[in-house]
């Protein structure tokens, strides 16, 4: 069997969720399990509802919410207006929903009190409307589609908001619950990002978290592929919003993947398909508006040929915090004092960089930094600089690839270059430039190793 994965764009409307219809048509026979998200931007407006009604602005809450009702029903409406009795019973189902979320809404407005739990259960609605609309509309395309709801075996803790799944749980009632909706259908469609407590309370994966479900969908199954269909012909050379002439990627590896958290984060977070690499089930990422494109496959590292660069990727916004100090000369434990202020405040490090006296490194936020530089300072000279990004050039065997680094340094050589990062990954050179100075420098070495 096989996972197939729609965003919220790849739903947002009936358009969408007829593009959907034919691409899953066309894979009945790999048997799929259909994870989709809400339709896109019902999560955010789920939220706001949520935090109006607390707030006691509630005729706001409830204005939002006949929005994203008619938003349903039109999209319902459009897709089985032909059959006419079939709607109607559609119809009466998406009222339910808002039946309950309006009651939801209006007790956390009379309590005035918003918990994680009733959070939790506001935002699954996007998923479950978006869930039994594509169901009801399979079935009416002729497609044999059963629904199975994901928080009866995506199992997770009881964060809220933020589940950590239980694998071994999802491992035993996954296969149970989806094998017996298969027993009548061809495919089953079920909601990505919510899940359940062994107890049956509501959670959610956390933002973002359809991927994610797929990902432990695949796992718990053995899928033979999972598919992400998104907006985007897969994953680029580099962010085609800040750089022209990038290009789809063909393959990569899952560390490569990893690598492109950055930019790739908005196609797909390396995060969430670690179910996937555990069990070395392929990844690929596809675009739903132009589903005949190859899009990017993601396979197991041993898999993958080296091919030198296979992406750019960077981050716009870092810190880079130099600290010098003679006591580090010829004497132990000064690094373990150092980080243990950054992990007394919560700060995380990117890139470190070292010599005999002194540590540079960078980070990406500034919360608490006053008070780490303070503390530091204590015993060490630290100066901070601000307005800086970093650049990682990608690729497999990146470290044994000889001439690399005069390429790299080549062709960006006007420019001012702060901090490099190199040989910690096999498969990453890092370095830091002036945010000014960022789109020349990834337009620079996107030509040098793509165009
Ligand atoms: N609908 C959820 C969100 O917007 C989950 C997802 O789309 O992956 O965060
Ligand atoms: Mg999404």
């Amino acid at each position: 069997m096989i996972v197939m994965k729609f965003g919220g764009t790849s739903v947002q409307d009936s358009a969408a969720v007829n593009r959907l219809v034919e691409i899953v048509r066309k894979k009945i026979h790999l048997h799929p399990v259909v994870v989709v998200s809400a339709l896109s931007k019902v999560t955010d407006t789920l939220q706001k509802i949520a935090n109006q009604s607390y707030t006691g602005d509630l005729n706001g809450a409830l204005a939002l919410t006949e929005t994203l009702q008619e938003r349903h029903i039109l999209m319902a409406s459009q897709l089985l207006s032909e059959n006419q009795p079939y709607l109607e019973h559609t119809l009466s189902e998406i009222k339910e929903y808002f039946v309950k979320l309006r009651e939801i809404a209006g007790v956390v407005n009379i309590l005035e009190e918003l918990s994680n739990k009733s959070m939790a259960k506001i935002l699954s609605f996007g998923e479950l409307l978006s869930s039994y609309i594509i169901y009801r509309t399979l079935n009416n395309a002729g497609v044999k589609c059963d629904i199975a709801d994901a928080r009866c075996f995506i199992i997770t803790d009881d964060e809220f908001l933020k589940g950590e799944p239980d694998y071994n749980a999802i491992r035993e009632l996954a296969p149970i619950a989806l094998n017996l909706a298969f027993e009548q259908s061809d495919v089953v469609i079920t909601q990505g990002f919510i899940s359940g407590t062994k107890n049956g309370l509501n959670t959610i994966l956390g933002r973002g978290g359809s991927d994610y479900t797929a990902a432990l969908i695949g796992m718990a199954m053995n899928a033979d592929e999972i598919e992400i269909w998104t907006d985007v012909d897969g994953v680029h050379t580099t962010d085609p919003r800040r750089v022209e002439n990038t290009r789809s990627i063909t393959t990569m590896s899952f560390s490569e993947a990893a690598e492109l958290s950055f930019f790739g984060a908005k196609v797909l977070h390396p995060a969430t398909i670690q179910p996937a690499i555990e069990k070395n089930i392929p990844v690929r990422v596809l675009n739903s508006t132009e589903p005949h494109k190859s899009g990017t496959l993601i396979l197991k590292d041993e898999e993958v040929q080296s091919c030198g660069v296979r992406a750019i990727s960077f981050k716009e916004d870092i810190v880079v915090i130099n600290i010098f100090s003679m006591k580090m000369l010829n004497t132990f434990g000064f690094l373990t004092k150092l980080f243990e202020v950054f992990g007394k405040y919560g700060v995380s490090v990117d890139l470190i960089s070292t010599s005999e006296v002194s540590v540079s490194l960078t980070v990406d936020t500034d919360l608490n930094l006053d008070r780490v530089t303070k503390e530091i300072s204590r015993f060490a000279k630290v100066t901070v600089n601000y307005n800086k990004s970093q650049v990682s050039v990608v690729g497999k065997n990146l470290k044994e690839t000889k001439g690399l680094a005069k390429r790299i340094f080549g062709a960006i050589c006007e420019h001012n270059i702060t901090m490099i990062s190199q040989g910690a990954s096999d498969i990453n050179v890092s370095f830091v430039v002036n945010k000014e100075d960022l789109d020349s420098v990834i337009t620079a070495l996107h030509k040098e190793f793509f165009e």
